[in-house]
């Protein structure tokens, strides 16, 4: 394998790393005259996917540019619990 082919590799593995980090968007959060509380977390892309599809399906939003920036301008990052905390003891 030519050298700045893993040099490459390398690369793209701390890219996957860093999209790793999960995001999650808060029905309650947002504008809404529904009372809504779902709340969507996972990969970036995956929430806004999904986000988009709720938003469509069950507030009757139209599926526009301007939807996807409100919602991709929703998503936080979640915060993720080391392993091994929080979990009940027996
Ligand atoms: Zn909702």
């Amino acid at each position: 394998m030519p050298e700045w082919l893993l040099l490459n590799c390398a690369v793209l593995g701390r890219d996957t790393a860093v999209a790793e980090i999960r995001k999650y968007v808060d029905c309650r959060e947002l504008p809404s005259e529904s009372d809504c509380s779902l709340k969507i977390s996972g990969r970036e892309h995956e929430v806004l996917a999904a986000a988009v599809h709720h938003a469509v399906s069950s507030h009757g939003h139209a599926e526009t540019p301007e939807l996807r920036a409100a919602l991709r301008a929703a998503l936080k990052d979640e915060q993720t619990v080391p392993s091994g905390v929080g979990e009940p003891t027996r």
